[in-house]
């Protein structure tokens, strides 16, 4: 690693920018290269737990981050055809108390314009716009001096990859995603906005939440469906998304049903997933975020572990260590995060027996064990 020298960031998505804000906090001045022109409006709805929120206040963002998100008071499981409530995870104030951060959800977009803001208004990071990056040479070609550092922030598709010999390799996961938006004048009267909601059901599951600044809710349904590769058409016009997904959807309650011929922007894309594999090319080159490890969004943790990636890299390099130590240390958190989202799309897309078991089993659960399983995940305390 090159002292003295910035470290380079290619890509400027949740990574990059939390990345170059935490190496600015210890010191380390940034160069961030983004391909887009413009960072413009893009993605959907996010949740954001209380493992990223702590890392943002440390980064000084809480205060902006209230102004445009909404803190939902519990997190409910909810059959899809019958609209019975099966579980509940309180959250909100009880968040704020027993994970010491709180929890809520925004726009994707309002996050990424929030950390554009902070980054633009750091004197230690300096962004490049329109500036794609193939391999770790092209930065030096662009900025004529050698990086301290490489840091790959450039998503599932990551250049970058390219360059870590025995990095991971992105598949196609067997599920898409859709997502759509309802004005909250449209709703009914189980899209409650003071709560996240996970309508489950055989196959396939549909989370909701508010979006206060939009007044909308953020509908994302994630189903099984056919390789892009083969039958995929991401260009598909709105009215045959739409078609498909009420076909995913046959079945469930009319109520959902009912919101799916209604909704509005109906969107679809594959879900692609990144194997395990490394992360770095000795002291020169480092993987984050869904570059590294692009995650299935069950456990709701991909910007989460995104944020959490950026924060302990910049406190592992201003503290000396290797890139190898990194690595190791992230990569059996992110494990552990992966099996969680495995664990949830078994237990969200159960059909018959195992179902009808997995309803009885959270049935019986209270509030405060249901929520004690995640202490490991959202109680985490980042290395600073
Ligand atoms: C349906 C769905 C729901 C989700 N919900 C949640 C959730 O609720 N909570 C959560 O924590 N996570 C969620 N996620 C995951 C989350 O959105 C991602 O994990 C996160 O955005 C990854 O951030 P990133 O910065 O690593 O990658 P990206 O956001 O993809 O950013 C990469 C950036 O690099 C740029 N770039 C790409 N190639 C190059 C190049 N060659 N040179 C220069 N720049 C380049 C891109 O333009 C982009 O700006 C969800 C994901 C999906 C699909």
């Amino acid at each position: 690693m090159k002292q003295g020298t910035p470290v380079a960031i290619a890509g400027a998505g949740i990574a990059g920018l939390t990345a170059a804000l935490s190496f600015a906090r210890k010191g380390i001045p940034t160069e961030i290269f983004e391909r887009t022109g413009a960072l413009k409006e893009a993605g959907a709805g996010l949740q954001l737990s209380p493992n990223a929120t702590r890392i943002l206040t440390r980064l000084g963002l809480a205060e902006r981050l209230e102004r445009v998100w909404s803190e939902p008071e519990t997190i409910n499981l909810v059959d899809g055809s019958s609209l019975r409530t099966i579980a509940a995870v309180p959250s909100g104030t009880f968040a704020r108390g027993r994970w010491h951060a709180p929890y809520g959800v925004l726009h994707r977009a309002d996050l990424q314009t929030m950390l554009l803001d902070a980054v633009n208004a750091n004197p230690l990071c300096r962004l490049y716009l329109g500036q794609q990056i193939e391999s770790p040479n092209s930065i030096a070609e662009i900025t004529g001096t050698e990086s301290r550092l490489i840091v790959g922030a450039d998503g599932v598709w990551s250049s970058l990859r390219q360059h870590v010999q025995g990095a991971g390799k992105a598949a196609f996961s067997g599920n898409v995603a859709w997502r759509l938006t309802l004005g909250e004048a449209n709703a009914p009267v189980f899209f409650d906005a003071a709560k996240v909601t996970a309508f489950l059901g055989n196959g396939s599951h549909l989370v909701v939440y508010p979006l206060p600044q939009k007044h909308t809710f953020n509908i994302v349904a994630i189903t099984s469906g056919a390789d892009p590769g083969k039958t995929w058409d991401s260009t598909l016009p709105p009215d045959e998304v739409r078609h498909r997904l009420l076909d995913a959807f046959s079945g469930w309650h009319p109520g959902i049903t009912g919101i799916l011929q209604t909704a509005v922007e109906p969107t679809t894309w594959p879900l692609y997933e990144v194997s395990a594999g490394a992360w770095h090319r000795g002291d020169e080159v480092v993987l984050i975020g869904d570059a590294a490890h692009a995650m299935m969004p069950f456990a709701a943790q991909g910007a989460a572990m995104a944020i959490e990636d950026a924060f302990e890299l910049a406190s592992f390099v201003a503290g000396g260590q290797s890139l190898a130590a990194f690595a190791d240390h992230r990569r059996s958190r992110v494990a552990r995060v992966r099996s969680r989202g495995a664990f949830n799309r078994f237990a969200y897309h159960a059909r018959g027996p195992i179902r009808l078991g997995r309803d009885l089993v959270l049935s019986l659960r209270r509030s405060e064990s249901l929520a004690a399983e995640f202490d490991w995940l959202y109680g985490y305390e980042p290395k600073d």
